[in-house]
């Protein structure tokens, strides 16, 4: 779950990085207030969870409560990456020396965090990485013993920042790593991470994401989940405990374990087809849920085919049939359905098939095949 820059930074100021005064408004009479009280030119900046706000034109700089106010009011109406601009965080400007990058990640093949940073932060951090990788330093973190001194002096020293600045930047480093784990985040950022004027160094923009797993363990952080900002099919399935994430292809997938769902889209692929989404039942799921998983997948404008690819083992067959024959006797969809069901109970799932006038076939490649070919737009 990705949470918003302001409270993100709020996080961060708890671990001791200094971050600029702000607050949080969602109206621009509000807006025009809070830059009074604040007394110098503002920074309002668009609160939706995701990256490019600034080259969207969701991050403004205001010289003066009129403007901050006349900015406020274009923001709020604009939508960023298809999100809504519900709220802005009116921050006092900062004036800016150099615009550094500093972040943790996981690093799935070595499986540790990893500190990653760079003395060219900002809007352009992708294009640096990606022109100047020698630019861009990182240093893998011990999960026990944690990030360690000498690793954050490394780090300062191999994008050249001055000395004068190595405590702030030993503090920042360290409370940005304890961030991390005590949040059991899977990515934590601060870009830009700037050298102000008068010598100072502060957060100017924050983003943390906590692993969904690990939810239970944050109770004030599962209470800043926004469903306004989340796809409402993807928040609809996570009622059900289905894993669902839409892809944007053709072919709607139901499948019954995670493994068997990433190697039947693969096989999508193979055959030339696009899949509109990855689903998961789980193990042992009921007709409920299974007939709660079609009308979700069908709920995909795009879908032009379904295919239910099951493997059953504690889940069983004729439960699943009895879900999509529920599915469909209460949702008449015109879109064709492949069925395949296999293990646990399939003779019964066939003849309540068949029954309900419903083909099965057999085989993995001839149904994704048949799925692949009915799926193709015409
Ligand atoms: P992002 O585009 O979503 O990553 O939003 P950021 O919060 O990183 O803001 C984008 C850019 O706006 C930064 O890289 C800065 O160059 C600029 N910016 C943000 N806050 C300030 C500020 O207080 N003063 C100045 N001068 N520039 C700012
Ligand atoms: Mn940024």
């Amino acid at each position: 779950m990705k949470i918003q820059e302001y409270q993100s930074k709020q996080i961060f100021s708890k671990f001791g990085i200094p971050i600029p005064r702000g607050q949080l408004a969602n109206n621009s009479k509000v807006v025009r207030q809070i830059a009074e009280e604040i007394g110098s030119n503002v920074v309002i900046k668009a609160q939706v969870p995701t990256g490019g706000r600034g080259k969207a034109g969701g991050v403004r700089l205001a010289k003066s409560s009129e403007e901050a106010e006349s900015l406020a009011t274009q923001i709020l109406g604009m939508t960023i990456n298809n999100l809504p601009v519900h709220k802005v965080l009116v921050d006092e400007a900062i004036k800016i020396k150099q615009e550094l990058y500093l972040g943790i990640t996981i690093d799935r093949s070595n499986s540790v965090p990893v500190m990653i940073a760079s003395a060219q932060g900002g809007m352009d951090i992708e294009e640096i990485a990606f022109n100047n990788p020698e630019k861009v330093v990182h240093t893998d973190i011990h999960p026990l013993l944690g990030l360690r001194e000498y690793q954050i002096r490394d780090l300062a020293l191999s994008i050249d920042i001055p000395k004068q600045y190595w405590r702030m930047y030993q503090d920042i480093a360290a409370g940005l790593w304890l961030a991390f784990q005590k949040n059991d985040a899977m990515l934590v950022e601060i870009n830009p991470l700037v050298i102000t004027e008068d010598d100072r160094m502060i957060a100017l923009d924050g983003k943390l994401e906590i692993d969904d797993n690990a939810l239970f363990r944050h109770p004030d952080i599962s209470e800043l989940r926004d469903l306004d900002m989340e796809d409402p099919t993807e928040v609809e399935a996570r009622k059900y405990g289905l894993a669902y994430i839409r892809m944007g292809g053709d072919i709607g997938c139901l499948v019954n374990g995670a493994g068997l769902a990433m190697a039947t889209m693969d096989i999508i692929n193979k055959f030339g087809g696009t899949t509109a989404n990855f689903l998961d039942i789980g193990g042992g799921a009921g007709a409920e849920k299974v007939s709660a998983a079609i009308r979700i997948i069908l709920s995909d404008p795009k879908i032009r085919s379904v295919l239910i690819n099951i493997y059953g083992g504690i889940t069983r067959c004729d439960e699943v049939a009895r879900g999509i024959i529920d599915a469909i006797n209460t949702i008449k969809t015109q879109k064709p359905l492949i069925i395949r069901l296999e293990g646990t109970n399939a003779q019964i799932a066939q003849q309540l098939l068949t029954d309900a006038k419903l083909i099965s076939i057999p085989s993995f490649s001839s149904a994704v095949q048949k799925a692949v070919e009915l799926g193709k737009a015409k």
